[in-house]
């Protein structure tokens, strides 16, 4: 939709889009290791586009590369592949002057106000530190800067010549704050940033960053994992998993209605929130963990966990109980085969082992205890079984042809939800599948 123009910083109208990414990827390559271990695919082809003035929520579970893309849209992390169109420029090709130039139109508030700050510079050094990299205007002029921006942010004139370890969390979040707006950004980057605060604090930071997104019509990216905030202050969510965007849409809509298998699993999962699960969700408990994005699944990014997985038509009659089982086994064999060390830690858990070193028979004997399958499930299951403990990748391809669902072979294509463009990335959505909400 946007065509290449000369002119890279013009602010001109070009409608509402400040930005927007394309198929972004973000893997983190640790180049010296032998045998090569595959690369972390922390963005994996995530395609988003911002609007200038709105509040866009990233939600999603630690892990799952939110900090990743906020770091790639600020140049801190180089993207793999993709794109990210900035008034027709894609920024992931900038470098030297121009990246300056993108660096200076968009700010960042990391989540830690303790880590972030250097404790050997005055607050008034920390705010101006990105004024002096840029070379901006002349040094009296920095400093009058950083006297409007403390008093911006609801500091006073004397904290300047103050040391971070002398304020509260909330303080050195302004801090923060006032750091990322020195250079009169369009764009701010927030990653967590009220997440270490407590409750009461959080509000009057949360208020704050309403305030000066009014009074300077500033763009927000405003990443959580706490949903109650992102309810209250974000126009649109986008929901996060393992390196993919399943949902996206405005803030009320996804609450109220989520499309997508995960959202729904995370809405449903908010612990003692003040926000209330949608009434129409049942309380999901998400079986496992995540998994490694290293290893990502072939179809689905969400697959291994969904509650509102796609059976295989030939076992479309299985209880859901006996598909759970089955999933668990396949952790372990993707497991096994990878030659981790031994069980995965979630399986650990599941079954309460400690040590290491269970035959796969005995996790086998305790995940299918009271669980009845027809005979030929039981026969691949008996021959898996049989395989796993010399050849786990065999074990693993014998269970994966017999019991491979739709949702494990095929990446789910984004969907339009509904009137206000909101889109999901869901086997489910395709008409020869029933709806999510239908399991
Ligand atoms: P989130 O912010 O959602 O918690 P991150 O973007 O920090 O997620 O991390 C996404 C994935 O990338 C995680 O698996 C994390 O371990 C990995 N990761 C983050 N930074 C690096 C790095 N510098 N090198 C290698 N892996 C990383
Ligand atoms: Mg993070």
């Amino acid at each position: 939709m946007s065509s290449p123009t000369q002119g890279a910083d013009t602010g001109s109208e070009r409608g509402d889009t400040l930005l927007e990414i394309r198929d972004l990827k973000t893997y983190y390559t640790d180049g010296s290791l032998i045998g090569g271990e595959p690369p972390v695919r922390a963005v994996d082809g995530i395609s988003l586009e911002i609007a200038r003035g709105e509040t866009l929520g990233l939600v999603g579970e630690s892990g799952c590369g939110k900090s990743t893309l906020g770091r790639t849209l600020v140049g801190l992390e180089s993207a793999t592949d993709g794109t990210i169109a900035v008034d027709g420029t894609d920024i992931t090709e900038l470098s030297g002057s121009g990246l300056r130039e993108w660096q200076q139109r968009i700010g960042m508030v990391f989540q830690d106000p303790q880590e972030s700050l250097n404790d050997r510079q005055t607050i008034g050094e920390v705010i101006n530190g990105p004024l002096e990299t840029h070379d901006w205007k002349t040094p009296a002029k920095r400093e009058e800067r950083v006297f409007t921006l403390l008093d911006q942010v609801g500091l006073r004139e004397e904290h300047f010549y103050r040391y971070p370890h002398q304020f509260s969390g909330g303080q050195r979040q302004r801090i923060g704050i006032a750091r990322a707006l020195a250079l009169e950004p369009e764009f701010l980057i927030l990653d967590e940033p009220v997440s270490a605060l407590d409750v009461s604090v959080q509000a009057r930071v949360i208020n704050l960053l309403e305030q000066l997104q009014e009074e300077l019509g500033l763009t927000y990216l405003f990443i959580a994992h706490d949903l109650s905030v992102i309810r209250h202050i974000a126009d649109r969510v986008a929901v996060m998993y393992l390196g993919n965007l399943m949902e996206v849409g405005p803030t009320e809509r996804v609450f109220d209605s989520p499309a997508n298998p995960y959202t729904r699993s995370l809405l449903s999962a908010i612990p003692g929130s003040s926000t209330p699960a949608p009434d129409n969700l049942e309380r999901i408990t998400l079986r496992g963990t995540p998994p490694n994005p290293r290893h990502p699944p072939a179809g689905c990014p969400f697959a291994t966990r969904c509650p509102g997985k796609i059976k295989p038509a030939e076992y479309e009659g299985l209880s859901d109980e006996a598909f759970d089982a089955i999933e668990a086994f396949r952790d372990v064999l993707r497991d096994r085969s990878r030659r981790e060390t031994g069980l995965s830690s979630q399986l650990k858990r599941r079954l309460g082992i400690r040590g290491d070193g269970r035959s796969v028979e005995a996790i086998v004997g305790e995940l299918f205890k009271n669980i009845d399958l027809s005979p030929k499930a039981q026969d691949v299951l008996d021959q898996a079984t049989e395989a796993a403990e010399l050849d786990p990748e065999e074990a693993l391809a014998t269970v994966n042809e017999e019991f491979n669902s739709v949702c494990d072979r095929e990446s789910p294509a984004e969907h339009e939800v509904d009137e206000t463009g909101r889109r999901s990335r869901c086997i489910r959505h395709r008409a020869e599948h029933a709806s999510p909400g239908d399991t």
